[in-house]
């Protein structure tokens, strides 16, 4: 296993190492609260497997992709934002912000989300 996934927090969510507020999970991935929600509902979905980001995406990782999607979806509808909308992000990298090296969606809702983004 590789330094950055062992010290990796979403492979210790993933893991059971260190708690999560858990929302969802299924064979290939994971869906927890924010621990710092930026909007009412604030929910991060994670593939159960330590992939850094957008960037390092392999072909047979697509399907995984969409299938991250479709759960995003699914929470939306469970936490009552499917019908009054909700944002999934990805940040990417250095200007994105993006402080955890394994790759999550946001999903955000519960408020009107300001567009464009900061
Ligand atoms: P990024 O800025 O990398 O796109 O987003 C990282 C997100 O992970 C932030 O919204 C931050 O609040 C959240 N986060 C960081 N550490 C933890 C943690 O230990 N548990 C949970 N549930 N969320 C975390
Ligand atoms: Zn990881």
């Amino acid at each position: 296993m590789e330094e950055t996934e062992r010290d990796c927090i979403f492979c210790k969510i993933v893991k059971g190492e260190i708690p999560g507020d858990i929302v969802y999970q299924d064979d290939k991935v994971l869906a927890f609260n924010d621990i710092d929600p930026k909007a009412p509902v604030h929910v991060l979905i994670v593939p159960r497997d330590h992939i850094p980001g957008i960037a390092d995406i392999e072909d047979e990782q697509k399907a995984l992709m969409g299938h991250i999607l479709s759960v995003a979806s699914r929470i939306a509808s469970e936490k009552g934002i499917g019908e009054s909308g909700f944002r999934v992000v990805v940040n990417s990298g250095r200007d994105a912000g993006q402080a955890v090296l394994h790759i999550h969606f946001h999903v955000l809702g519960g408020r009107a989300l300001s567009w464009p983004p900061g």
